[in-house]
């Protein structure tokens, strides 16, 4: 065990400073999971590495001790951020809360750098964010060393710090410079934070950053809010509206959401469709040009109800807390992409929806890509196996959550908040069946000498005369039409859970073909049952009149209450004061309050300004700056 270095004061003062500062900078009455530990540890002067989920609040892991250590006369927090482009926004809420902050990049121009670094020098500030590259210059090393002189230096935080490794999925070249600030500032505590959980990544940054003295925190991985929720890919993008309409759209309008999809066109072609049918929607893509992406980046976070059609160029750092739908529309490559991205639904702990569709053709593209990619087969072998991991998420008929969190370690019971627990799949017992696809896999290989695609295959059993079965003589194969009484459908929701477990492998050369696998031997022997989830095989549209919707039509009090017709009205009359503020500011709504604040209020329908105490996320200096307004806006509901 590192014993800490420094201690400006005890463990028990130093966390009721922390606490202190949590109630009168940002107004929340308690720290949440192992924040409180981190803080003071943080506080006291250690080094941290930080494990938390998205959404798990790692910000006021480096804030609240940035604040309780200027406030002991201990200088400035530098806080190394990947990206530029959402400094202003973080700058812009610490400042709304009445916190000295800061940012130095490139946007800025020469005169305002020049401002920041004097008022650096000059200790005004408590807390400083920079991009990486900058850090490292000499002119920006020469202000830190004179701080550090002065005993002014107080803490560096690397958020995004899984960003030093190139086993992460961001690995920027400029976070290896970092090792500077050990090496140089050595005394002055270092909190590294990341939401990326590997083990290879974690090791990574330890090591490039030179953290072996510091504590690791790990917390839970799960996000109790969300709720995952995987579906049979029909008619993707039919079945992709249904579900914005069922569940996230209200008289006023639809959520904000984030829709994943693979390919650039497929973003434009999606955000089109769904602009058609009246939704708010933008396309972004790595392909588009920088200041569209910027625009459309910044409508998203500052407008309500914005749809973000995107590749997985989009995601990294925001942190929108009101996201309410992350859907893919296509499959992910694998379960630590597929959990970084829905991770960004449901930051503010309020319900959230992590939906996608998965098909055969999914499974089929990623496996190619694989196949094609010039990387050593060894690396090949490790990118199917993860394929094939969420693949056997995506075909579980048992709870979601407990898979995702043992991939990532974690032992869990049921979970109440995903498909299966809420509609458990009802399973046949499908032997029978897996053998003859299996057996006619092999058949077809033994008498033609080479494989075919899942599509033949298909025939052949459902019996189907095609011109390419009689030219191969298929239809005299003793497997010819002896899966006449299923479906298509059926026999490729089989395929895909054989798949899954392996019995079956998709090869890419000849094109697509299918080939039995290790995991067929046990199926064919009977030494195994093979279960499928029965098809509810629903028409797309069919669910129309029966439309249960969730979220934004029935907005609840902290009670799980229905709001009221009034509280809704007040509840809408916050909002556009809230737009206009935030408007004036230059900064997005859920800077200047959060939903859940102004929910509260419109519940409590506060008379006078104390009235306003412990609302959660009204600190002192916002209840300076807005209480007066707000009590007005109030007052016409009361
Ligand atoms: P992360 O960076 O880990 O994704 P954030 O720091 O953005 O998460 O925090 C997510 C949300 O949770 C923010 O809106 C933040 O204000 C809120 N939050 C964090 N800690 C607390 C707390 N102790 N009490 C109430 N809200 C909190
Ligand atoms: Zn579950």
């Amino acid at each position: 065990m590192h014993e800490d270095t420094i201690d400006i004061a005890p463990a028990g003062e130093l966390l009721e400073n922390s606490l202190g500062v949590l109630h009168e900078v940002f107004g929340y009455d308690a720290f949440r999971g192992p924040q409180a530990e981190i803080v003071t540890h943080v506080g006291g002067g250690g080094d941290a590495l930080v494990l938390m989920p998205t959404g798990g609040g790692k910000s006021l892991c480096y804030q609240v001790p940035a604040i309780v250590r200027e406030r002991a006369g201990q200088g400035l927090a530098v806080v190394v951020s990947p990206l530029i482009a959402l400094m202003h926004d973080q700058v812009g809420a610490l400042k709304e809360a009445g916190v000295a902050a800061a940012f130095l990049n490139s946007s800025l121009s020469s005169e305002d750098a020049q401002k920041v670094e004097k008022q650096m020098l000059r200790g005004e500030l408590t807390l400083l964010y920079a991009a990486p590259e900058r850090l490292t210059t000499p002119r920006f090393l020469a202000l830190l060393d004179s701080l550090q002189e002065r005993g002014k230096l107080s803490l560096f935080a690397i958020d995004e710090a899984h960003c030093v490794s190139q086993w992460g999925h961001d690995f920027r070249p400029e976070y290896r410079a970092l090792v500077v600030l050990h090496e140089r500032y050595a005394g002055v505590p270092r909190v590294a934070l990341t939401a990326t959980a590997d083990d290879l990544t974690r090791a990574d940054i330890v090591e490039r950053l030179q953290l072996q003295q510091a504590r690791t925190f790990i917390s839970s991985f799960d996000r109790p809010n969300i709720r995952y929720q995987l579906v049979e890919k029909k008619d993707a993008t039919t079945q992709l509206l249904r579900f914005i309409r069922d569940e996230h759209t209200g008289p006023d309008g639809h959520d904000a959401g984030i829709i994943y999809c693979q390919s650039r066109r497929r973003v434009e072609e999606v955000a089109a469709m769904l602009c058609e049918a009246g939704l708010n929607a933008l396309p972004y893509h790595a392909g588009l040009d920088g200041a569209v992406r910027q625009r459309h980046q910044d409508r998203f976070l500052r407008e309500e109800g914005v749809i973000m059609v995107a590749t997985i160029a989009f995601g990294m750092g925001i942190d929108k807390p009101d996201v309410r739908f992350v859907a893919h529309l296509d499959m992910p490559k694998n379960i630590e992409g597929y959990y970084q991205e829905t991770g960004r639904a449901g930051r503010d702990g309020e319900p959230a929806n992590a939906w996608m569709a998965y098909g055969l053709q999914d499974v089929v593209n990623q496996r190619r890509m694989i196949d094609e990619s010039p990387a050593a087969d060894e690396f090949k072998q490790v990118l199917r196996g993860k394929l094939d991991a969420l693949l056997g998420l995506a075909e579980a008929s048992d709870c979601r959550r407990v898979r995702l969190l043992k991939y990532f370690g974690e032992d869990s019971q049921p979970c109440g908040n995903c498909d299966n627990c809420l509609h458990p799949p009802e399973l046949h017992d499908a032997t029978e069946s897996a053998r003859k696809l299996l057996s006619c896999i092999y058949r077809v290989q033994q008498a033609s000498g080479t494989a075919f695609g899942a599509g033949h295959i298909m025939d052949i059993l459902r019996g189907k005369s095609t011109e390419k079965m009689t030219q191969h003589g298929h239809d005299k194969l003793s497997t010819f039409g002896i899966g006449a009484d299923w479906s298509e459908t059926q026999w490729r929701a089989l395929l895909r859970q054989l798949i899954a477990r392996e019995a079956v492998q998709v090869h890419d050369a000849p094109y697509n073909t299918l080939h039995l696998a290790d995991g067929a031997r046990e199926i064919l022997k009977g030494q195994c049952q093979v279960w499928l989830r029965t098809l509810a095989d629903k028409a797309p549209g069919v669910a129309r009149g029966s439309r249960q919707r969730a979220s934004r039509a029935t907005v609840k009090n902290d009670d799980g209450q229905p709001l009221s017709l009034a509280e809704r009205d007040c509840l809408e009359a916050l909002k556009a004061w809230r737009a206009g503020v935030a408007r004036e500011h230059n900064l997005p709504a859920f800077v200047i309050f959060h939903d859940a604040t102004l929910r509260a209020i419109a519940t409590r329908l506060p008379r006078n300004l104390s009235d306003l105490d412990g609302v959660s996320g009204i600190g002192q200096k916002k209840r300076e700056a807005y209480g007066t307004e707000v009590l007005r806006v109030v007052s016409a509901f009361g």
